[in-house]
């Protein structure tokens, strides 16, 4: 397994649509693999590919508490099928964004379906942290950071924290 480089903003990269997987290929699965690690290594709860350069629908994410197995998910092509009416403020951190955790609003809960590595098709609901993560690594696959959620005088705030 590699431990992939991780696009740090403002690589424009990170605010690029991803395209949708046609196949799961051999590089898929490495991908994959590679990604899961390098999210572990990192350490983090969820890593989406244009995060990694690779401009395509894959996240992955392990929502395991701390001291519990591994539960790793892989997300290829992943739909919101339904968003909650009840929005959350919970507090985000990315991998690409080093500094500052954000506080972003967003629906509670959120039913996701996604093909995973065997062409399955799955849906699960998820709520609370598992909603945040979810939602967030959903959002790389469209470009969208944190950055993007928050209002232009907290936007810039955060946005001085990070620039060197
Ligand atoms: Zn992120």
């Amino acid at each position: 397994m590699t431990t992939l480089s991780i696009l740090r903003w403002p690589n424009p990269l990170l605010s690029a649509r991803a395209a949708p997987i046609t196949g799961v290929t051999a590089g898929i699965r490495r991908l994959a693999e590679d990604m899961l690690h390098t999210m572990y290594a990192a350490p983090g709860r969820g890593l989406a590919a244009p995060q990694v350069g690779v401009m395509q629908r894959l996240f992955v994410m392990d929502l395991a508490p701390k001291g519990e197995a591994p539960k790793p998910l892989i997300c290829i092509n992943p739909e919101i099928h339904w968003r909650s009416d009840v929005q959350a403020i919970g507090p985000e951190g990315c991998l690409s964004i080093p500094g500052p955790t954000t506080h972003i609003r967003r629906p509670q809960a959120i039913t996701l379906a996604w093909h995973d590595l065997d062409g399955n098709r799955l849906e699960a609901r998820f709520a609370g942290i598992a909603a945040i993560c979810a939602q967030h690594e959903y959002d790389h696959l469209d470009g969208i950071l944190t950055l993007d959620h928050l209002s232009p005088s907290d936007r810039a705030r955060a946005e001085a924290e990070v620039l060197p």
